[in-house]
């Protein structure tokens, strides 16, 4: 075992299964362990290196802010963190952004955000509507908000007022609206930790419309899907609807901790001084690399990741040992016969890192992986599924 395995064992709290292997350096789509083996990266650190380990680009924005001035508070302006915000709204058409750390903090803000919005309305005691098999994070609320009864032992009592729909149901979702006050219906279109489950673009428009048309709000959380991963700058414009909140967080980064949540014009007023914060949100460093990521995430990125997505599930669709594959771009699940695990490791021992999600192999490479690695690693995929 290295040093650091040792140390990781001894030090860490247990809260993840990490794969048997230490990433000691990367350039672009490819990392190498601590003994010199190399690997593609179909992981990209869960969706987050969306141009890949050491971007050029990317690192010469962070290093030339990092020398300027790293970190000043919220209590300052500062370039980066407002300019940031201005890129994020000229591009999405939304109004208002409040950065935080991760996603989980995106989301936390977005439900203050329209628990507040019901209470400025004059209504008590409103639900938010989530969806069975949803992530939105660990803290206790997004756990709670998460609809998942395996996320939730061990950590009652829970946050109280959220209900939990159906995904496709959208008459359960009017018989709850008819039966309590909404503050807000939150959706991930595709739901990514919940096992790559595409939402159907009825049900999302239905929701989108059921909003539009009462004071609830609508939160789509684009925490995976965003950032260029779907083939779309967020994931939300591939289904036609505008949400009145979406909240992004990892690919936007590049690889420092950023959380986004973006408001729209129903809710661009719901916070005032003094009623959410954050020390780190909208650090001026983290921020100017995020202007370089999404500078750069642009029309002809997004035709490559529709490119290479078709190939990826052209390959695999009805390959021996492949029973289903689901998802849009380059966020794709692929079902198999053999244990998820054992393609896992056998993916690994071939030279290739893929993810899982629930009962699938989860692909979630950098958006600009060349197309000769794409090639390799289904050939390497397709081998570890028979
Ligand atoms: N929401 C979604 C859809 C996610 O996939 C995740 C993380 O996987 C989160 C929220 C939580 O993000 P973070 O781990 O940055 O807190």
């Amino acid at each position: 075992m290295s040093d650091t395995k040792i140390l990781d064992e001894k030090y860490i709290a247990h809260t993840y299964g990490r794969f048997p292997l230490e990433i000691v350096s990367g350039k672009g789509s490819l990392l190498y362990d601590e003994n010199g083996k190399e690997y593609i990266d179909m992981g990209a650190g869960i969706a987050v290196n969306i141009f890949g380990t050491a971007d050029e680009e990317w690192t010469a924005a962070v290093e030339a802010q990092l020398k300027a001035f790293s970190h000043t508070s919220n209590l300052f302006y500062s370039a980066p963190c407002a300019k940031l915000a201005e890129q994020l709204c000229d591009r999405t058409g939304m109004e208002k952004v409040f950065f935080s750390n991760s996603g989980a903090e995106a989301n936390e803000c977005a439900i203050k955000a329209a628990r507040k919005h019901a209470e400025d309305l004059g209504i008590d005691g409103s639900v938010i509507i989530t969806l069975k098999g949803s992530f939105h994070g660990r803290t206790v609320t997004t756990v709670s908000a998460t609809g998942q009864d395996s996320m939730h032992v061990n950590f009652h009592p829970l946050t109280q007022g959220f209900v939990y729909a159906d995904p496709g149901d959208l008459d359960g979702i009017k018989k709850i609206m008819n039966e309590q006050t909404v503050a807000a219906v939150m959706i991930e279109t595709i739901q990514g930790e919940g096992g790559i489950n595409v939402l159907d673009a009825g049900f999302v428009k239905g929701i989108a419309d059921l909003c539009a048309n009462s004071d609830t709000l609508f939160i789509v959380d684009e925490v995976q899907t965003g950032n260029g991963r779907t083939g779309k700058l967020y994931s939300y414009m591939n289904y036609g609807v505008k949400p009145d909140i979406f909240t992004t967080a990892k690919g936007l980064g590049g690889g420092l901790p950023i959380g986004a949540t973006v408001f729209g014009v129903r809710a661009k007023d719901i916070y005032v001084p003094g009623t959410h914060g954050s020390t780190f949100g909208g650090n001026p460093t983290v921020c100017a690399g995020a202007i370089n990521i999404l500078s750069r995430i642009d029309d002809a990125l997004m035709s490559e990741v529709t490119k290479k997505s078709d190939y990826i599930v052209s390959s695999l669709k009805g390959a021996p040992g492949v029973k289903s594959v689901t998802g849009k771009g380059l966020m794709l699940g692929i079902e198999t016969e053999k244990d998820v695990k054992d393609v896992l490791t056998a993916c690994r021992e071939n030279g290739l890192i893929v993810l899982s999600a629930k009962n699938k192999v989860r692909l979630l490479p950098p958006l600009n992986i060349p197309f000769e690695l794409v090639e390799k690693a289904v050939s390497i995929l397709k081998t570890a599924c028979v």
